[in-house]
């Protein structure tokens, strides 16, 4: 079976496969985890004039937001820009990698006690640059008894003290360094699709925000547990109350329990007409017209808020 290396990292170990009719290649990196990347991208691009180090926060940048159910595509266009998306990783401080490794172990943990393993060559997954750079984050933060470890080879297993998930707890609040923006809205509209993708784009041209939706086949009134795993991890979320959808609201209003901002964007007439339920009308909302109009101004506000 044909082999290609990690386009990122160069990687020869992973796990490549491509549909020849689309013309799209699938990795799955051991280093920036699983991505799609186009043939034209993968070929024509030359990276060399890429420095190691953008490489290897663009590789954490995939880690991050990047898995089989929400992927990141990488196209030409995307790869031309990697020094202009990687930016905001390189303003990120050393106790802010501290953090995102305790926000780590807390989120893959499921129980108070249990152990989760960190691999020295995952570096890349919390914007370091070096395997000794996550040894020495590790050996901190168990002196500062956030952690405990049980052993260690090529990776540490380690799990939270009670003053780690304390610490964690309020760290986890406001997700100030996730791409995630989750959005909610209603499938059943001829103009889902077309403001899933606005909204989408308008994220991304604020600071390369990476916009995900829920699987509409399992969407019924309750919210599921991806959904709320979602919102969990958002910086902020869109929620769009066109049609006065009720899962909308209660995504919202779950966001809004956990501290999240709520972005709320309705269709002109139904602002008008005062369709809005009683507990959102008391917020601001944008009022759109056409995509257009709605993509500039939650831009606007993106910027404002983040
Ligand atoms: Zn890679």
């Amino acid at each position: 079976m044909e082999t290609k290396n990690c386009k990122i990292c160069e990687s020869p170990s992973n796990n490549f496969e491509e549909d020849l009719r689309s013309g799209i290649f699938f990795f799955t990196c051991p280093q920036c985890g699983y991505y799609q990347i186009t043939e034209e991208a993968f070929e024509d691009i030359n990276l060399e004039s890429i420095t190691e180090d953008d490489k290897t926060l663009f590789s954490g940048h995939i880690r991050n937001n990047s898995n089989r159910e929400n992927f990141l595509l990488l196209n030409t266009e995307m790869l031309l820009k990697i020094p202009e998306i990687v930016l905001s990783y390189k303003r990120l401080t050393v106790m802010e990698k501290v953090d995102s490794v305790l926000k780590y172990l807390g989120k893959e943990a499921v129980t108070l006690t249990d152990f989760v393993d960190i691999y020295l060559n995952d570096y890349a997954r919390f914007f370091l640059f070096k395997p000794n750079s996550l040894v020495t984050i590790i050996d901190f933060l168990r002196k500062q008894k956030y952690i405990r470890i049980q052993d260690k080879t090529d990776h540490y297993t380690c799990k939270l003290t009670i003053e780690g998930w304390g610490k964690y707890e309020k760290l986890k609040e406001i997700n100030v360094y996730s791409k995630k923006v989750f959005v909610a809205f209603g499938f059943n509209t001829d103009f889902a699709e077309g403001l899933f993708k606005t909204v989408q784009s308008a994220c991304y041209e604020c600071n390369e925000f990476n916009a995900v939706k829920s699987d509409p086949s399992q969407h019924d009134e309750k919210i599921c547990d991806k959904i709320i795993a979602d919102i969990k991890e958002s910086r902020f979320i869109v929620a769009d109350f066109t049609g006065q959808n009720q899962g909308v609201y209660y995504e919202a209003g779950y966001a809004m329990g956990l501290g999240i901002p709520v972005i709320r964007t309705c269709r002109e007439d139904e602002v008008d007409n005062k369709k809005l339920h009683f507990d959102t009308r008391q917020y601001s909302h944008i009022s759109w017209v056409n995509m257009v109009g709605l993509k500039k101004q939650l831009i606007a506000k993106i910027k404002r808020i983040v």
